[in-house]
């Protein structure tokens, strides 16, 4: 195993660095990176991605591109043009209520966003929880009119979600309502969400995420954990075996990060990520390698969430045993037909 820690280009979740532990086995790569407020049994799931990709590989890609969206965070109408314009993407995902900032700021960068895309470009919203609901309502109404894919978290309790989803036409994408595999069950359950975001390593793998898809029953777009290539490849690899992918996926967050552990990046090109699995490059690698302080940190994390896994006994997928039939009968049989 070996420790990376790589300098973020902006705060992230209150961090500048981005850690993680880079694990080897026969199919290739994994990256365990939970992030540091997760303990050893939200880490065990993170672990169990890594060991997926490392020891068994992914199952076979239905599609060998995948689109993704170019991230606009909250700068103003000007910059957010150029963003949109510089990244080649056809669809763009924009954040609104930054604190500090008004409904106007939002309105303006929405605007100069569909501006810079044209009428064919998709523009979805990002408020991360930053509502209430007769804000998100009346907000949403009003973004409308530069036509909306969708809203992602514009609240952050199902309940809250459920009811600005009967107010408004704009479908809503629930986002940090989904941490763990339960999780999309429960926003299915509360009529919260048209659309699931879903990461690979918080729900323990591909395999993992492509059985919740399927319990979702809801469509899903494929985000990263802001990870190096190695985990974004399980991202990929996920985007790229679902049924379906209606949507473009939130994979194009290697620009967060001022390195890598591969010589050929898994970077969107024109909009598009190509399936791939890069291989760690050593001189790479070795330029982003943790110091003995932060290595022992992660060796330590690492052997906790071991732990954990051991005790639940068949590690990756045991705590996704719980799960119903999406549909009732047809489980099993759609799972596996899903799952290759
Ligand atoms: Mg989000």
């Amino acid at each position: 195993m070996r420790v990376f820690s790589i300098p973020m280009r902006t705060r992230f979740r209150g961090v500048t660095r981005r850690e993680g532990v880079l694990l080897r086995g026969p199919a290739g790569w994994g990256e365990f990176s939970p992030f540091a407020e997760y303990g050893p049994e939200e880490a065990a799931r993170w672990l169990a991605a890594a060991r997926e990709a490392a020891f068994e590989g992914w199952p076979a890609p239905v599609r060998d591109r995948v689109p993704v969206n170019v991230t606009v965070p909250a700068v103003g109408p000007e910059r957010a043009f150029e963003m949109v314009r510089a990244s080649g993407c056809r669809t763009a995902k924009v954040k609104v209520a930054e604190r500090g900032q008004g409904d106007a700021d939002d309105m303006a960068r929405v605007e100069a966003v569909r501006d810079a895309l044209g009428p064919e470009g998709r523009v979805r919203v990002d408020v991360n929880g930053g509502w209430d609901v007769e804000h998100a309502v009346r907000m949403v109404r009003a973004l409308d009119r530069f036509d909306l894919e969708y809203v992602e978290q514009p609240c952050v309790s199902l309940e809250e979600l459920a009811a600005v989803r009967l107010r408004v036409d704009v479908p809503v994408a629930a986002d940090e309502s989904i941490r763990r595999a339960e999780d999309p069950l429960r926003v299915r359950a509360a009529g919260a969400a048209d659309v699931a975001v879903l990461k690979v390593q918080p729900l323990g793998g591909v395999r993992a995420a492509l059985r919740v898809a399927e319990a979702t029953g809801l469509p899903v777009v494929v985000s990263s954990a802001v990870e190096t290539s190695v985990g974004l490849a399980a991202g990929v690899a996920l985007a790229a075996a679902l049924p379906e992918l209606p949507f473009a996926c939130g994979l194009g967050t290697l620009s967060l990060l001022t390195g890598d552990v591969v010589d050929d990046p898994l970077a969107p090109v024109g909009g598009e990520i190509a399936v791939r699995r890069p291989d760690v490059d050593p001189l790479a690698l070795a330029a982003v390698e943790a110091g003995a302080d932060v290595s022992a940190a992660w060796r330590e994390r690492l052997g906790d969430a071991e732990k954990v896994l051991v005790a639940a006994g068949d590690g990756a997928s045991g705590y996704l045993s719980s799960l119903p039939a999406p549909g009732g009968d047809r489980g099993d049989a759609a799972r596996e037909g899903n799952v290759r």
